[in-house]
């Protein structure tokens, strides 16, 4: 960066976007006279969901050299070594799956467990479920801490569960006590300079804020980005079905797992979350396909709670993203940026990366026309490529159920990258270069890609399985069991 003083940012919005963003600004700049504002107005509130990560969360907190022993008592978290899916396929043996986060031990056996899946994908009769080859897998279903004892070099990837109030709560008292200004006061209007960029926000008790640069963290409103500025909202309606969702807590879970519950119901799926002090719960769903009382009985039902008992609280989801998250000088973070609905839990890794992204792109070129197109072009990339992950969830579900689980089966509003990597797949090509092809960042890898297809059982049907012919071995799923068993020994009980 030069030696000039960074520019001063007002943060409009105080829920995790907000204070994810600060907490990075602020750190990044501080010491060369950079000045962070955040504007909130306890009246509107936060959203109050997004209770799980991706280990992106991990590497902010290790970024800004906070210690898990400072912030997860205080946010009620526990960790999350993946997501497992239930229900979301009815062939027989494929009806639930783990989708680990890949850590440096399943280098080892990811080539064993492509390798079984090129064989089942030809039409032979091997184990190639994803749950056999993972150490996430493992110690997840052993309720496992991801924390290896000394001797043991090689510590998972891991994400967490958080309380998303308590979260707020944490980052805006570490941020305050190093200088960021809070200011809790509601945004009546974005006054715009005769350039249209943002020059102020005024606020209802009569000050007006400056800055040189905005970020718009209003959630769902977009009180800037889109309000403001009109920038254009480029709507993933036609690629995922899901825009509502129900929530209600549940009590703790004694001997939970670390990892999120994905669940399929009758019009979504559900999340469990286990935190220490409760279990989060909510179903996302599309409102063509149910209506929102019979999501919350089904909900409500499911969780086991009594109609009567249950205080359920219904969200609208706006899907899809901002064809620049960076405009003139307001950059757009969090809900107000995009979103591509929860079941991969990415929208926090993706204020993380746009908070690095953004200021990278700062400190190498300035704010210049060409620096924000790049980097537009980038997060763009990586909605994109997210997006059609998931997507890929809801084509390749394996139920049987007509109405919502068969339309999304046979829903053809597919990118071109993602229509190539299932063609990839079908055709027994090779799905990491398939990935390298499709996507300039893959946000997946190709061990998330093979887990997403062959936990699903995408393979030819059971019947024209075939046995192996002689002189082919599958590989040997017993000595990887045999090698996780010993890896997971080194970890201790939650
Ligand atoms: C159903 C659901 C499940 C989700 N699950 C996950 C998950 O598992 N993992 C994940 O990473 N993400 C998840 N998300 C996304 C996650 O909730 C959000 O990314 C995260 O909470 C950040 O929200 P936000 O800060 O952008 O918006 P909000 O929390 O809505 O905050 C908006 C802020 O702007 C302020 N504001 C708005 N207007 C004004 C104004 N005029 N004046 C002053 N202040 C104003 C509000 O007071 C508030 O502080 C989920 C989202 C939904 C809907």
């Amino acid at each position: 960066m030069s030696e000039e003083t960074p520019p001063r940012i007002v943060v409009l919005g105080g829920g995790s976007a907000g204070w994810i963003t600060a907490c990075l600004l602020h750190h990044r700049w501080a010491a060369k006279g950079g000045r962070v504002t955040v504007i909130e107005s306890p009246q509107i509130g936060i959203i109050g969901v997004g209770e799980g990560s991706t280990p992106q969360l991990k590497a902010m907190f290790d970024h800004l050299g906070i210690a898990e022993a400072e912030w997860m008592a205080a946010c009620d978290a526990t960790y999350k070594l993946g997501i497992r899916f239930t229900g979301w396929s009815e062939r027989p043996g494929f009806e639930s799956y783990f989708h680990p986060f890949p850590g440096p031990v399943d280098l080892h056996t990811e080539p064993a467990f492509t390798h079984s899946c090129m064989l089942a994908r030809r039409g032979f009769d091997v184990a190639a479920h994803p749950d056999d080859w993972f150490l996430a897998t493992k110690l997840a279903s052993e309720g496992k801490a991801p924390q290896p004892s000394p001797s043991f070099p090689f510590a998972p990837s891991y994400g967490y569960h958080f309380d998303a109030f308590k979260l707020g709560a944490f980052l805006r008292e570490w941020a305050v006590a190093r200088g960021v200004r809070h200011l809790p006061l509601k945004v009546e209007e974005v006054v715009l300079g005769d350039d249209g960029d943002v020059a102020a926000l005024q606020c209802e008790d009569g000050q007006r804020i400056e800055g040189d640069f905005f970020v718009d963290c209003s959630g769902f409103r977009a009180m800037i980005a889109q309000g403001a500025l009109g920038g254009e909202f480029l709507s993933f309606a036609d690629n995922l079905f899901n825009d509502r969702a129900v929530v209600v807590p549940t009590e703790r879970i004694a001997n939970y797992r670390p990892q999120t519950e994905s669940v399929a119901m009758k019009a979504g799926w559900r999340w469990q979350i286990p935190l220490t002090t409760r279990t989060g719960n909510g179903y996302v769903y599309s409102s063509s396909h149910i209506s929102d009382d019979d999501a919350a009985a089904e909900l409500i039902e499911a969780v086991g709670l009594k109609g009567g008992d249950a205080e359920p609280r219904i969200l609208q989801m706006k899907v899809g993203r901002m064809a620049e998250s960076w405009r003139g000088n307001c950059l757009a973070a969090g809900l107000a940026q995009g979103f591509i609905e929860p079941l991969e839990a990415t929208a926090l890794h993706i204020v993380i990366a746009t908070a690095l992204e953004f200021a990278e792109t700062y400190e190498n070129a300035g704010f210049t026309a060409e620096g924000r197109d790049t980097f537009n072009r980038s997060i763009a990339a990586r909605y994109e490529s997210i997006r059609d992950y998931i997507v890929a969830h809801y084509r390749m579900n394996q139920r049987n159920d007509k109405g919502y689980w068969r339309q999304n089966a046979s829903n053809q509003a597919l990118s071109d990258g993602l229509k190539s990597l299932m063609t990839a797949w079908f055709t027994h090509k090779d799905i990491a270069e398939a990935n390298r092809q499709a996507y300039a960042q893959p946000a997946y890898s190709a061990a998330s890609w093979h887990c997403l297809f062959a936990g699903y059982g995408t393979f030819p049907p059971t019947a024209k399985m075939q046995p192996l012919p002689a002189g082919v071995a599958a590989p040997d799923r017993d000595n990887v069991d045999s090698m996780l068993q010993a890896c997971a020994a080194n970890f201790p009980a939650l």
